[in-house]
């Protein structure tokens, strides 16, 4: 019994109290539990699943409930994830069980079996073992198997002679663990976008509904299988209907297999340039030495940073050790994982949210087996069980959707970097536009700076040219969406047969609906924002709650029948395009047209195959992709973000204007960007029409040390919420109380009515707070949070948002 017998364990449970409670331990799980496993305990009249900290024989003063189950044999966090998640509770303000949650991708509902796998000294046995034996030898052939990844032991016992005998021995001796394996209640329920759905060959008599109906005729005329995400454009109401006949055995539902898979053809790796040399030669210096490193490798776009990471992996695996790289979340697209296929084959796992539970599930334990000791993973990947972790890659470091926007509100990189120091390993932060926090920490000493100063194999950065559409303006006396060198441009492109891409940060037909006549403006009735008017479907949209309504014929407030439409969307440059470039051919990428992954992927491919000239979309289309023949990026108003009340606002400006331009000429033709703007002479537009980082930097520092904004100080924001506005002004007010006098080296702001007052129908005010001092400002969050639990505000009326990276 390695584990000890004990008679209690503390449980971490996913509520707002923060403490752990103690469980009584039933003689059959005594020497069973170890910290790190999952427990089904009692809780009020509840059953909850939570994560043992620690077992012991202290009595508890109050008489202790028992445990029900174990839901794990072995534990599903090890001692240094445990650590992290206490780091992330304490760092963000939120409670441990449900950091806990959040870490790990299993449910744990229903069972179905069991799937084994080696455990380390299963691993060492099998080494030795399988020098001894003859290949033939059962117990040789079910730890092979059991070596390139876990098995169920269905599986095992078809495939494998005396298997059955063979796993009850092996896991006596502790050389393998089973797990119970858990699989969606029903494999129909998973998301629109990963069914398929058929007509049955043989179909039954049933009375059918109008979509039902619908839907067969529809399919009656487009034989063969169909996504039901995709379906939905084409007939109303199609993924209900597919169900409803699903069980009715008219039509046949599948799964789509996943969307990213393992096959994929090796490409020759490059062979490095002086300056990707000169940088990995150091990322491998400090993984080979197994000291804790962050580098910041700041290279610009098409400078070959992937590359690198893909270097910096091999040092890592040839040295026994794994590697995690994290990606932003629209960046993990089939062919980016594709290359870590083609390089690293089976030993890659990959995480994404797209994956259904049980893909997740499966990836998860790959990766805790030790099959995989590649992973590629979005934020919450940072939590993968890699074995022996030597390396974490982080890919545009400074990409918001590394900051989870709900609790625990943590930063994937920083969360990275908080793992490499206690397992010892090296951290690669990469950008093209590094955040001014990791900027400042290079310059600070804390982490070591790596350049890739230039585009690989010369390649020309792109010519980037800012019209001024004040300019524009006076000259033409059009309030034009397009400037008239911007339209010539895309013209020429048309005729030589190259592509052009052409960023609007907006989606939807136009921004608002607005009354002529007394400027009222139509607003969410959930939201304190106003709708966006979409055209296909003529309808007005809150893009924060979904709420939708009809464009009213007059307006509301004064009956005026002047309504109209302020602002610019993508649909709108879309339609304005097509009347002047009557000959092109148009495709637009924003989250209305992009249902799925897949929808996604197969806009992307289509415009990279050359079926499209022209790609209009949001920011979407900024990040990473890699398009030869795109040898012009326009875009359309540079102004748009510059005008959020956000510190970062130039910050963020001026990084997707670069990415954007990164976009063109990264073929072997050269590229031009042309950037419309009414602010030319603001630093991030003008910087980054230069490609000068190191000045929009040098700036962009001194306005955050003038305003004492991070990297000054440390910030926190604290979110007041209630659907009744009393109640939210009420519990305000007693915050602020609570709050006054503020502790030496805090500021605290508020509280005030937030940017956006009112969202999905709650009220919202807000505390602001810098600090000179980080300690003191955790100190302060935490009265908060049991200022808050104490006064019974229910669980979701205080956000606590440490290192907030917008305020919005
Ligand atoms: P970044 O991520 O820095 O924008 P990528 O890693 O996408 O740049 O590399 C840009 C292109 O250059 C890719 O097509 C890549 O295959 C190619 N590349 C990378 N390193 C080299 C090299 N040493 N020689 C030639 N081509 C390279
Ligand atoms: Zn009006
Ligand atoms: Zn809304």
């Amino acid at each position: 019994m390695p584990d000890g017998y004990y008679h209690y364990c503390d449980v971490s449970l996913p509520v707002p109290l923060d403490q752990p409670f103690t469980y009584a331990l039933p003689e059959t799980l005594r020497h069973r539990v170890a910290p790190g496993c999952r427990v089904l305990v009692p809780f009020g009249p509840r059953r909850l699943t939570g994560v043992v900290l620690r077992t012991h024989d202290d009595p508890p003063a109050m008489e202790a409930r028992e445990a029900l189950r174990l839901i794990d044999a072995q534990p599903v966090l090890d001692e240094e994830l445990l650590a992290l998640g206490k780091w992330i509770a304490s760092y963000y303000c939120a409670p441990l069980g449900e950091v806990l949650r959040g870490m790990l991708p299993l449910a744990s509902e229903i069972r179905k079996g069991k799937i084994y796998s080696l455990t380390d000294a299963g691993r060492d046995a099998a080494r030795q073992l399988l020098l001894e034996v003859a290949a033939e030898d059962p117990v040789a052939q079910v730890l092979r198997a059991l070596e390139s990844r876990p098995l169920s032991a269905a599986y095992l016992a078809k495939k494998l002679p005396l298997a059955d005998k063979v796993i009850r021995s092996l896991e006596k001796r502790g050389f393998i663990f089973p797990e119970q394996l858990h699989e969606d209640r029903d494999p129909l329920r998973a998301p629109s976008d990963r069914l398929l759905v058929e007509l049955a060959a043989t179909r039954p008599e049933a009375k059918l509904s109008k979509p039902e109906r619908e839907l067969v005729a529809f399919l009656e005329l487009h034989p063969g299988a169909h996504n039901l995400k995709d379906l939905e454009a084409s007939v109303r109401g199609a993924s209900g209907a597919a169900r409803s006949l699903g069980k009715k055995k008219f039509v046949v539902l599948k799964r789509e297999p996943m969307p990213i898979s393992g096959v994929w053809a090796a490409r020759a790796p490059h062979s490095l340039n002086p300056p990707q040399r000169e940088a990995f030669a150091q990322i491998h210096e400090a993984i080979v030495s197994r000291k804790f490193q962050t580098f910041l490798l700041h290279g610009v776009t098409g400078s070959g940073k992937t590359e690198v990471y893909l270097n910096a992996i091999d040092t890592a695996l040839a040295a026994g050790r794994g590697a995690l790289l994290l990606v932003p979340e629209i960046a993990l697209t089939p062919a980016m994982a594709g290359q870590f296929f083609g390089r690293f084959g089976d030993q890659v796992a990959i995480l994404h949210s797209a994956f259904t539970d049980t893909e997740r599930a499966e990836q998860w334990r790959k990766i805790r087996s030790g099959a995989a000791s590649v992973v590629v993973g979005t934020r919450s990947g940072v939590f993968a069980p890699v074995r022996n972790l030597g390396l974490i890659v982080v890919d545009e470091e400074h990409d918001q959707s590394y900051k989870q926007e709900e609790t625990p509100r943590y930063n994937g990189r920083d969360v990275a970097i908080v793992r490499a120091r206690s397992a010892g390993a090296c951290v690669v932060l990469g950008s093209a536009t590094p955040s001014l926090e990791s900027r400042y920490n290079a310059e600070r000493g804390k982490y070591t700076l790596l350049e890739l100063p230039d585009r690989v194999e010369a390649r020309p950065m792109p010519h980037v040219e800012l019209i001024d559409m004040r300019v524009e303006f006076l000259e033409t006396r059009k309030q034009a969406t397009f400037s008239r060198r911007l339209l010539e441009a895309i013209s020429l492109r048309l005729e030589n047969g190259e592509q052009t891409m052409l960023l609007l940060n907006r989606r939807g037909f136009s921004s608002s609906v607005a009354c002529r006549a007394c400027g009222e403006r139509v607003n969410c009735v959930n939201c304190s924002l106003t709708l966006t008017f979409h055209r296909r479907d003529r309808r007005m949209l809150c893009h924060y709650c979904n709420y939708a309504e009809k464009v009213p014929s007059q307006c509301p407030k004064c009956q005026s029948e002047h309504i109209y439409f302020l602002g610019l969307g993508s649909e709108k440059v879309e339609e304005e395009l097509h009347r002047e470039l009557p000959k092109a051919r148009i495709a637009r990428l924003d989250r209305d047209t992009v249902s799925g992954k897949r929808h996604y992927e197969s806009i992307l491919q289509n415009f990279r195959e050359g079926h499209y000239d022209i790609l209009v979309g949001t920011q979407m289309i900024a990040k990473g992709h890699d398009i030869p023949n795109v040898t012009l990026v326009g875009i359309i108003s540079a102004d748009i973000g510059l005008g959020f009340p956000d510190f970062r606002a130039a910050e963020r400006t001026f990084q997707i204007l670069t990415q954007m331009s990164g976009r063109a000429g990264r073929g072997n033709l050269p590229g031009v960007v042309l950037i419309q703007t009414i602010q030319p002479d603001h630093y991030a537009v003008r910087m980054a029409g230069k490609h000068d980082y190191q000045a929009f930097y040098e700036r962009e520092l001194e306005f955050r040390r003038c305003m004492r904004y991070p990297p000054f100080s440390a910030m926190a924001n604290l979110l007041v919420r209630s659907e009744k506005q009393e109640v939210a002004l009420r519990m305000s007010a007693d915050l602020g109380h609570f709050l006054t006098p503020p502790p030496e080296q805090l500021k605290i702001m508020g509280p005030a009515e937030a940017p956006v007052p009112r969202l999905k129908n709650e009220y919202r005010y807000q505390f602001l707070i810098k600090a000179a001092n980080r300690a003191a400002l955790s100190e302060l969050l935490h009265r908060a949070r049991h200022f808050a639990v104490e006064r019974k505000w229910g669980a979701t009326a205080l956000v606590i948002d440490v290192d907030p990276v917008t305020l919005m």
